[in-house]
């Protein structure tokens, strides 16, 4: 797919609209569209890459320290109490929309969500 049809990039690049949580030079932070729980919020490289295996090693720093600064933010704002961070790699593990992106997804003790990897 090229960054001309990738739904990510459009958000990137203002194309199409999202709920903007973080951004910098390098790395957005938004809200799912389709949340499984309150506050559930991506975080993607601002170049595209398909997924975890094509993203330079360099990049890691600064995708892990927003994963820090954003899943605090979440856990403080949602008033959750865990917080469930994961990417899906390849469509044979779910990826949808491929764009690097890991999720956010909050979790409070009720939630009825159940833990991973338990189907
Ligand atoms: P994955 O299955 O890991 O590829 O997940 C893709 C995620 O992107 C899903 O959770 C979708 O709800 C989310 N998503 C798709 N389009 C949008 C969008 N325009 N804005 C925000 N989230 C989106």
């Amino acid at each position: 797919m090229s960054t001309h049809d990738c739904i990510f990039c459009k958000i990137v690049n203002g194309e199409i609209p999202c709920v903007e949580i973080y951004s910098d030079d390098n790395v957005l932070a938004f809200l799912d569209i389709g949340p499984v729980n309150r506050g559930h919020t991506l975080i993607i490289p601002k170049q595209h890459y398909a997924n975890i295996f094509d993203i330079p090693a360099e990049i890691a720093p600064a995708i892990i320290s927003t994963q820090q600064t954003v899943g605090k933010a979440i856990l403080a704002t949602t008033g959750a109490t865990g917080l469930n961070i994961f990417m899906n790699n390849h469509p044979d593990a779910g990826q949808l929309v491929f764009h690097a992106h890991w999720h956010l997804i909050p979790r409070f003790s009720d939630d009825g969500l159940k833990h991973w990897p338990q189907a």
